[in-house]
């Protein structure tokens, strides 16, 4: 699965998301809910190294969390770079494969 059809599918999956829950998606809220999802990844990395609440979780299921939240967090990068008609392939080849050269 390529990037252009990662970002296909978890569009459609916002865009089911937003209806399903009355969400207006205006042009700030992709990097607010960003926002929102690296709390999230943060919360559970505390937990996953041991600094958090394991809330009555395995240490597999806290890793699992952890591992979802990170999805998360790529999921709501490629909707905002989507929304902002950003290339995120191009942007990544001149900011971080450039050094592959
Ligand atoms: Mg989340």
């Amino acid at each position: 699965m390529d990037i252009q059809e990662i970002q296909k599918k978890i569009a459609t999956v916002s865009d089911n998301y937003a209806k399903h829950c009355s969400i207006n998606r205006d042009d700030d809220w992709y990097i607010l809910k960003l926002q929102e999802e690296i709390g999230e990844l943060v919360q559970n990395y505390l937990s996953f190294t041991g600094r958090g609440r394991k809330r009555e979780k395995t240490d597999e299921e806290i890793k699992t969390d952890f591992a979802n939240e990170l999805a998360d967090v790529v999921g709501q990068v490629l909707l905002l770079a989507q929304h902002h008609n950003i290339n995120i392939e191009e942007a990544l080849e001149r900011k971080w494969f450039k050094y592959l050269k």
